[in-house]
Protein backbone atom coordinates (compact mmCIF):
# COMPACT_ATOMS: atom_id res chain seq x y z
CA UNK A 1 0.00 0.00 0.00
CA UNK A 2 1.32 3.25 -0.75
CA UNK A 3 1.86 5.86 1.86
CA UNK A 4 0.62 9.37 1.82
CA UNK A 5 3.82 11.26 0.68
CA UNK A 6 3.72 8.41 -2.46
CA UNK A 7 -0.20 9.02 -3.13
CA UNK A 8 0.58 12.87 -3.07
CA UNK A 9 3.34 12.47 -5.56
CA UNK A 10 0.85 10.35 -7.82
CA UNK A 11 -1.76 13.05 -8.08
CA UNK A 12 -1.78 15.80 -10.71
CA UNK A 13 -1.31 19.30 -10.08
CA UNK A 14 -3.80 21.25 -11.08
CA UNK A 15 -3.08 24.76 -12.59
CA UNK A 16 -6.43 26.11 -12.88
CA UNK A 17 -9.90 25.25 -11.83
CA UNK A 18 -12.66 25.86 -13.91
CA UNK A 19 -15.29 27.18 -11.61
CA UNK A 20 -14.35 28.05 -8.12
CA UNK A 21 -17.82 27.68 -7.11
CA UNK A 22 -18.31 24.16 -8.61
CA UNK A 23 -15.09 23.38 -7.50
CA UNK A 24 -16.10 24.35 -3.89
CA UNK A 25 -19.19 22.58 -3.61
CA UNK A 26 -17.15 19.47 -4.55
CA UNK A 27 -15.02 19.42 -2.38
CA UNK A 28 -18.09 19.39 -0.03
CA UNK A 29 -19.97 16.72 -1.38
CA UNK A 30 -17.73 14.40 -1.46
CA UNK A 31 -16.15 14.91 2.24
CA UNK A 32 -20.06 14.62 2.91
CA UNK A 33 -20.41 11.44 0.60
CA UNK A 34 -17.49 9.92 2.14
CA UNK A 35 -18.04 10.52 5.71
CA UNK A 36 -14.93 12.47 5.97
CA UNK A 37 -15.03 14.94 9.33
CA UNK A 38 -13.03 17.68 8.17
CA UNK A 39 -11.60 19.42 5.19
CA UNK A 40 -8.55 20.66 5.41
CA UNK A 41 -7.11 22.97 2.90
CA UNK A 42 -3.60 24.05 3.22
CA UNK A 43 -1.20 26.50 1.09
CA UNK A 44 2.19 24.38 1.19
CA UNK A 45 5.78 25.87 -0.48
CA UNK A 46 4.61 24.63 -3.72
CA UNK A 47 0.81 24.00 -3.82
CA UNK A 48 -2.40 24.27 -2.02
CA UNK A 49 -3.30 20.72 -0.27
CA UNK A 50 -6.51 19.65 0.37
CA UNK A 51 -6.92 16.82 2.51
CA UNK A 52 -9.56 14.88 4.27
CA UNK A 53 -9.68 13.46 7.55
CA UNK A 54 -11.50 10.68 7.30
CA UNK A 55 -12.02 7.51 10.28
CA UNK A 56 -9.24 9.29 12.03
CA UNK A 57 -6.63 8.92 9.25
CA UNK A 58 -5.95 11.62 6.30
CA UNK A 59 -6.64 11.29 2.85
CA UNK A 60 -4.87 13.40 -0.16
CA UNK A 61 -7.65 14.59 -2.30
CA UNK A 62 -6.15 17.41 -4.33
CA UNK A 63 -3.03 19.53 -5.51
CA UNK A 64 -3.70 22.60 -6.80
CA UNK A 65 -1.50 25.27 -8.10
CA UNK A 66 -0.95 28.34 -5.64
CA UNK A 67 -2.33 30.85 -8.17
CA UNK A 68 -6.14 28.88 -6.61
CA UNK A 69 -5.74 29.83 -3.41
CA UNK A 70 -7.03 33.24 -3.31
CA UNK A 71 -10.33 32.75 -5.41
CA UNK A 72 -11.02 29.39 -2.77
CA UNK A 73 -10.80 31.29 0.19
CA UNK A 74 -12.37 33.92 -0.89
CA UNK A 75 -15.27 31.90 -1.70
CA UNK A 76 -15.54 30.38 1.18
CA UNK A 77 -15.35 33.77 2.93
CA UNK A 78 -18.57 34.76 0.69
CA UNK A 79 -20.57 31.76 1.28
CA UNK A 80 -20.24 32.32 5.67
CA UNK A 81 -20.19 35.92 5.03
CA UNK A 82 -17.70 37.36 6.78
CA UNK A 83 -15.08 40.11 6.07
CA UNK A 84 -12.72 39.27 2.79
CA UNK A 85 -9.89 41.00 3.67
CA UNK A 86 -9.05 40.03 6.89
CA UNK A 87 -6.57 37.69 6.39
CA UNK A 88 -3.61 38.43 9.24
CA UNK A 89 -5.74 36.99 12.40
CA UNK A 90 -7.51 33.92 13.12
CA UNK A 91 -10.89 33.52 12.40
CA UNK A 92 -13.83 30.96 13.11
CA UNK A 93 -16.77 31.26 11.05
CA UNK A 94 -19.83 29.47 9.65
CA UNK A 95 -20.94 27.71 6.37
CA UNK A 96 -24.66 26.15 6.02
CA UNK A 97 -24.33 24.10 3.06
CA UNK A 98 -27.50 22.16 0.86
CA UNK A 99 -26.39 18.61 0.72
CA UNK A 100 -28.27 17.44 -2.30
CA UNK A 101 -27.95 13.33 -1.24
CA UNK A 102 -29.65 13.96 2.07
CA UNK A 103 -31.65 16.88 1.37
CA UNK A 104 -30.33 19.08 4.54
CA UNK A 105 -28.67 21.77 5.62
CA UNK A 106 -24.96 20.75 6.88
CA UNK A 107 -23.33 23.61 8.96
CA UNK A 108 -20.05 23.49 8.11
CA UNK A 109 -17.41 25.38 11.25
CA UNK A 110 -14.16 26.93 9.80
CA UNK A 111 -11.68 27.80 11.20
CA UNK A 112 -8.23 29.66 9.61
CA UNK A 113 -4.94 30.16 10.89
CA UNK A 114 -2.35 32.39 9.43
CA UNK A 115 1.07 30.10 8.40
CA UNK A 116 3.82 31.36 6.33
CA UNK A 117 2.32 30.43 3.27
CA UNK A 118 -0.94 31.37 3.67
CA UNK A 119 -3.83 31.00 5.03
CA UNK A 120 -4.54 27.36 6.52
CA UNK A 121 -8.10 26.47 6.75
CA UNK A 122 -9.39 23.88 8.79
CA UNK A 123 -13.58 22.57 8.12
CA UNK A 124 -15.41 20.52 10.39
CA UNK A 125 -18.26 18.72 9.00
CA UNK A 126 -21.59 18.88 11.62
CA UNK A 127 -24.16 16.62 10.47
CA UNK A 128 -26.99 17.09 12.88
CA UNK A 129 -28.37 13.91 12.59
CA UNK A 130 -25.05 11.94 13.72
CA UNK A 131 -24.13 14.76 16.17
CA UNK A 132 -27.47 14.98 18.22
CA UNK A 133 -27.87 11.79 18.07
CA UNK A 134 -29.73 8.44 19.37
CA UNK A 135 -28.38 5.74 22.03
CA UNK A 136 -27.70 3.44 19.65
CA UNK A 137 -25.71 5.23 17.71
CA UNK A 138 -23.66 5.40 20.83
CA UNK A 139 -23.01 2.29 20.91
CA UNK A 140 -23.10 1.72 24.78
CA UNK A 141 -23.84 -1.47 25.56
CA UNK A 142 -26.72 -2.49 27.59
CA UNK A 143 -25.02 -2.80 31.41
CA UNK A 144 -23.56 0.62 30.04
CA UNK A 145 -26.32 2.35 29.33
CA UNK A 146 -28.15 1.00 32.28
CA UNK A 147 -25.89 2.84 34.63
CA UNK A 148 -25.36 6.11 32.79
CA UNK A 149 -29.35 6.53 32.36
CA UNK A 150 -29.36 5.86 36.95
CA UNK A 151 -26.65 8.23 37.04
CA UNK A 152 -28.46 10.67 35.14
CA UNK A 153 -31.98 11.04 37.26
CA UNK A 154 -29.80 12.33 40.51
CA UNK A 155 -27.64 15.70 40.72
CA UNK A 156 -24.36 15.57 40.87
CA UNK A 157 -20.96 15.86 38.60
CA UNK A 158 -20.33 13.69 35.84
CA UNK A 159 -17.07 14.04 33.55
CA UNK A 160 -17.14 12.92 30.37
CA UNK A 161 -13.56 12.02 29.24
CA UNK A 162 -12.52 11.89 25.54
CA UNK A 163 -9.11 10.97 23.94
CA UNK A 164 -8.03 11.97 21.39
CA UNK A 165 -9.68 15.11 20.78
CA UNK A 166 -11.35 14.24 17.80
CA UNK A 167 -13.38 11.37 19.55
CA UNK A 168 -16.41 13.89 19.17
CA UNK A 169 -17.09 14.59 22.73
CA UNK A 170 -19.67 16.88 22.03
CA UNK A 171 -21.89 14.32 20.18
CA UNK A 172 -21.88 12.27 23.89
CA UNK A 173 -21.98 15.49 25.82
CA UNK A 174 -25.06 16.64 23.57
CA UNK A 175 -26.72 13.47 23.22
CA UNK A 176 -26.54 13.56 27.33
CA UNK A 177 -28.15 16.96 27.50
CA UNK A 178 -30.69 15.76 25.13
CA UNK A 179 -32.24 13.30 28.15
CA UNK A 180 -33.43 16.14 29.62
CA UNK A 181 -36.35 19.08 27.92
CA UNK A 182 -34.78 22.36 27.92
CA UNK A 183 -38.21 23.95 28.99
CA UNK A 184 -38.52 21.70 32.52
CA UNK A 185 -35.36 23.00 33.50
CA UNK A 186 -33.15 25.61 33.33
CA UNK A 187 -29.56 24.50 30.89
CA UNK A 188 -26.60 26.34 30.82
CA UNK A 189 -23.96 25.36 28.49
CA UNK A 190 -20.46 27.28 27.91
CA UNK A 191 -18.75 25.95 24.97
CA UNK A 192 -15.35 26.46 23.04
CA UNK A 193 -16.71 26.47 20.27
CA UNK A 194 -20.59 26.33 20.04
CA UNK A 195 -20.94 23.93 17.54
CA UNK A 196 -24.56 22.95 17.43
CA UNK A 197 -27.56 25.44 18.51
CA UNK A 198 -30.21 24.09 20.63
CA UNK A 199 -33.36 25.49 21.01
CA UNK A 200 -34.15 26.51 24.87
CA UNK A 201 -30.44 26.12 26.09
CA UNK A 202 -28.57 28.73 27.56
CA UNK A 203 -25.20 28.60 25.51
CA UNK A 204 -22.60 30.59 25.62
CA UNK A 205 -19.16 30.93 23.96
CA UNK A 206 -15.92 31.40 25.78
CA UNK A 207 -13.84 34.42 25.32
CA UNK A 208 -10.87 34.93 27.18
CA UNK A 209 -9.86 38.25 25.38
CA UNK A 210 -12.36 39.82 27.49
CA UNK A 211 -12.17 37.63 30.69
CA UNK A 212 -15.25 35.48 30.02
CA UNK A 213 -13.71 31.90 30.92
CA UNK A 214 -15.07 28.78 32.26
CA UNK A 215 -14.58 30.18 36.09
CA UNK A 216 -15.82 34.08 35.99
CA UNK A 217 -18.89 31.74 34.11
CA UNK A 218 -19.50 29.61 36.51
CA UNK A 219 -19.42 32.02 38.94
CA UNK A 220 -22.26 34.58 37.78
CA UNK A 221 -23.96 31.48 36.91
CA UNK A 222 -24.90 30.47 40.15
CA UNK A 223 -27.11 33.74 39.85
CA UNK A 224 -29.28 32.45 36.62
CA UNK A 225 -30.97 30.22 39.11
CA UNK A 226 -29.85 26.76 36.89
CA UNK A 227 -30.30 23.32 36.86
CA UNK A 228 -27.78 21.72 34.71
CA UNK A 229 -24.28 22.90 33.73
CA UNK A 230 -22.33 21.98 30.91
CA UNK A 231 -18.73 23.02 31.39
CA UNK A 232 -17.03 22.07 27.83
CA UNK A 233 -13.66 21.29 29.84
CA UNK A 234 -12.32 21.47 32.96
CA UNK A 235 -8.80 22.99 32.82
CA UNK A 236 -7.62 24.49 35.88
CA UNK A 237 -7.63 24.17 39.71
CA UNK A 238 -10.08 27.41 39.73
CA UNK A 239 -13.04 25.61 37.57
CA UNK A 240 -12.54 22.28 38.85
CA UNK A 241 -13.68 23.84 42.70
CA UNK A 242 -16.35 25.82 41.47
CA UNK A 243 -17.84 22.38 38.94
CA UNK A 244 -17.87 20.42 42.54
CA UNK A 245 -19.36 23.11 44.42
CA UNK A 246 -21.93 23.30 41.77
CA UNK A 247 -22.33 19.44 42.55
CA UNK A 248 -22.40 19.75 45.94
CA UNK A 249 -25.40 22.47 45.78
CA UNK A 250 -27.54 20.35 43.82
CA UNK A 251 -27.05 20.70 40.51
CA UNK A 252 -26.36 18.56 37.58
CA UNK A 253 -22.62 19.59 35.98
CA UNK A 254 -22.00 18.36 33.17
CA UNK A 255 -17.84 18.74 31.93
CA UNK A 256 -15.02 17.06 30.10
CA UNK A 257 -11.39 16.24 31.33
CA UNK A 258 -8.66 15.34 29.54
CA UNK A 259 -7.13 12.58 30.85
CA UNK A 260 -6.99 8.87 29.50
CA UNK A 261 -9.08 6.90 31.49
CA UNK A 262 -12.03 7.54 33.79
CA UNK A 263 -9.91 6.52 37.36
CA UNK A 264 -7.25 8.29 36.07
CA UNK A 265 -9.57 11.59 36.36
CA UNK A 266 -10.40 11.19 39.65
CA UNK A 267 -6.77 11.12 40.46
CA UNK A 268 -5.91 14.29 38.21
CA UNK A 269 -8.67 16.55 39.90
CA UNK A 270 -7.09 15.70 42.74
CA UNK A 271 -3.70 16.20 41.40
CA UNK A 272 -5.33 19.84 39.90
CA UNK A 273 -6.16 20.86 44.02
CA UNK A 274 -9.53 19.34 44.54
CA UNK A 275 -9.98 18.10 47.95
CA UNK A 276 -11.14 14.46 47.71
CA UNK A 277 -13.40 14.69 50.55
CA UNK A 278 -15.55 17.39 48.65
CA UNK A 279 -14.89 14.87 45.01
CA UNK A 280 -15.98 11.76 46.73
CA UNK A 281 -19.28 13.40 47.73
CA UNK A 282 -19.48 15.83 44.13
CA UNK A 283 -18.85 12.80 41.56
CA UNK A 284 -21.26 10.75 40.30
CA UNK A 285 -19.89 9.43 36.94
CA UNK A 286 -16.76 9.05 34.94
CA UNK A 287 -17.47 8.13 30.69
CA UNK A 288 -14.27 7.36 28.63
CA UNK A 289 -14.66 7.37 25.55
CA UNK A 290 -12.44 6.35 22.42
CA UNK A 291 -13.50 6.08 18.84
CA UNK A 292 -11.91 2.96 16.80
CA UNK A 293 -12.63 1.92 13.52
CA UNK A 294 -15.81 -0.21 12.78
CA UNK A 295 -15.03 -3.53 10.55
CA UNK A 296 -16.80 -3.17 7.22
CA UNK A 297 -19.88 -5.30 7.28
CA UNK A 298 -20.08 -5.70 3.96
CA UNK A 299 -16.55 -7.85 3.59
CA UNK A 300 -16.20 -9.48 6.76
CA UNK A 301 -14.94 -12.45 7.11
CA UNK A 302 -14.12 -14.42 9.97
CA UNK A 303 -10.25 -14.61 11.36
CA UNK A 304 -7.89 -17.41 12.24
CA UNK A 305 -6.52 -15.95 15.53
CA UNK A 306 -3.11 -16.51 16.67
CA UNK A 307 -3.11 -18.29 19.93
CA UNK A 308 -0.70 -16.43 22.11
CA UNK A 309 -3.49 -13.33 20.74
CA UNK A 310 -6.30 -15.38 21.60
CA UNK A 311 -4.87 -15.88 25.15
CA UNK A 312 -4.66 -12.04 26.00
CA UNK A 313 -8.20 -11.69 24.59
CA UNK A 314 -8.95 -14.72 27.17
CA UNK A 315 -7.92 -12.96 30.03
CA UNK A 316 -10.23 -9.40 29.38
CA UNK A 317 -13.12 -11.92 28.79
CA UNK A 318 -12.90 -14.50 31.43
CA UNK A 319 -13.99 -12.24 34.07
CA UNK A 320 -17.07 -11.00 32.66
CA UNK A 321 -18.46 -13.71 30.38
CA UNK A 322 -19.22 -17.26 30.50
CA UNK A 323 -15.71 -19.17 29.97
CA UNK A 324 -17.11 -21.97 27.49
CA UNK A 325 -18.85 -19.05 25.77
CA UNK A 326 -15.63 -16.99 25.39
CA UNK A 327 -13.78 -20.45 23.85
CA UNK A 328 -15.99 -20.51 21.39
CA UNK A 329 -15.97 -16.95 20.22
CA UNK A 330 -15.33 -16.36 16.58
CA UNK A 331 -14.23 -13.19 15.20
CA UNK A 332 -14.29 -11.04 12.27
CA UNK A 333 -11.75 -8.81 9.82
CA UNK A 334 -12.25 -6.79 7.22
CA UNK A 335 -10.99 -8.02 3.75
CA UNK A 336 -11.21 -5.79 1.11
CA UNK A 337 -13.85 -4.64 -1.00
CA UNK A 338 -15.91 -1.05 -3.18
CA UNK A 339 -17.60 -0.44 0.06
CA UNK A 340 -14.96 0.05 2.27
CA UNK A 341 -12.99 0.94 -0.59
CA UNK A 342 -9.28 2.30 0.61
CA UNK A 343 -9.90 3.47 4.08
CA UNK A 344 -10.66 -0.15 4.91
CA UNK A 345 -13.45 0.24 7.47
CA UNK A 346 -16.59 1.45 6.43
CA UNK A 347 -17.36 4.23 9.69
CA UNK A 348 -16.12 4.02 13.11
CA UNK A 349 -17.28 3.69 16.85
CA UNK A 350 -16.78 4.41 20.66
CA UNK A 351 -15.74 2.40 22.73
CA UNK A 352 -16.37 3.26 26.65
CA UNK A 353 -15.45 2.72 30.23
CA UNK A 354 -17.90 3.74 32.36
CA UNK A 355 -16.99 4.30 36.52
CA UNK A 356 -19.86 4.78 38.64
CA UNK A 357 -18.99 6.54 42.32
CA UNK A 358 -20.40 3.81 44.69
CA UNK A 359 -19.44 4.19 48.38
CA UNK A 360 -16.67 1.81 47.86
CA UNK A 361 -15.12 4.49 45.52
CA UNK A 362 -15.66 7.20 47.68
CA UNK A 363 -13.99 5.63 50.24
CA UNK A 364 -10.85 4.77 47.62
CA UNK A 365 -10.95 8.34 46.89
CA UNK A 366 -11.06 9.92 50.56
CA UNK A 367 -7.86 7.71 51.28
CA UNK A 368 -6.37 8.93 47.85
CA UNK A 369 -5.78 5.46 46.50
CA UNK A 370 -3.70 5.23 43.08
CA UNK A 371 -5.91 5.59 39.88
CA UNK A 372 -4.31 1.41 39.09
CA UNK A 373 -5.89 0.23 42.66
CA UNK A 374 -8.76 2.03 41.60
CA UNK A 375 -9.42 0.13 38.36
CA UNK A 376 -8.54 -3.20 39.89
CA UNK A 377 -11.29 -2.98 42.53
CA UNK A 378 -13.85 -0.73 39.88
CA UNK A 379 -13.46 -4.07 37.40
CA UNK A 380 -14.53 -6.59 40.65
CA UNK A 381 -17.87 -4.00 40.59
CA UNK A 382 -18.47 -4.50 37.04
CA UNK A 383 -16.84 -1.75 35.55
CA UNK A 384 -16.12 -3.15 31.90
CA UNK A 385 -12.53 -1.14 31.25
CA UNK A 386 -12.34 0.25 27.66
CA UNK A 387 -10.39 -2.89 25.80
CA UNK A 388 -13.36 -5.14 27.74
CA UNK A 389 -16.25 -3.10 25.96
CA UNK A 390 -14.00 -3.32 22.62
CA UNK A 391 -13.35 -7.21 22.75
CA UNK A 392 -16.79 -7.60 23.58
CA UNK A 393 -17.69 -5.09 20.42
CA UNK A 394 -15.30 -7.45 18.33
CA UNK A 395 -17.11 -10.75 19.76
CA UNK A 396 -20.12 -8.96 18.24
CA UNK A 397 -18.56 -8.83 14.95
CA UNK A 398 -18.23 -4.61 15.37
CA UNK A 399 -14.83 -4.33 15.06
CA UNK A 400 -11.80 -6.13 15.25
CA UNK A 401 -9.13 -7.86 17.82
CA UNK A 402 -6.68 -5.55 16.64
CA UNK A 403 -8.25 -2.41 16.80
CA UNK A 404 -10.03 -3.43 20.72
CA UNK A 405 -5.98 -4.54 22.11
CA UNK A 406 -4.13 -1.05 20.95
CA UNK A 407 -5.91 0.29 23.34
CA UNK A 408 -3.67 -1.05 25.91
ZN1 LIG B 1 -15.56 -3.91 2.80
Amino acid sequence: MLDNRQILEKIELKRNIWDVVDYVNNVFKMALDRNASDIHIEPTEKFLLIRYRQDGDFFMIDKLDKENVSPIITRLKVLSKVKIDENKKPQDWKIVYFYDRDQKNIDIRVSTLPTSYGEKMVLRLLRPDESLTSLDKLGFIDLNMGKIKKALSSSYWIILIAWPTWSWKSTTLFWILKNFNPLDFNISTLEDPIEYNIDFVNQSQVKPEIWFTFATWLRSLVRQDPDIIMVWEIRDKETATLAVEAALTWHLVLSTIHTNTATATVQRLINMGVEPFLLSSAMRMVISQRLIKRVCQNCKKPKDVAPHVLKTVREYLYPIMDKQEVDNLIFYEWAWCDVCNWSWYKWRMWVHEVLIVEPYLEEMILNRSTANEMTDIARKHWMLTIIQDALIKSAMWQTTIEESLQLI
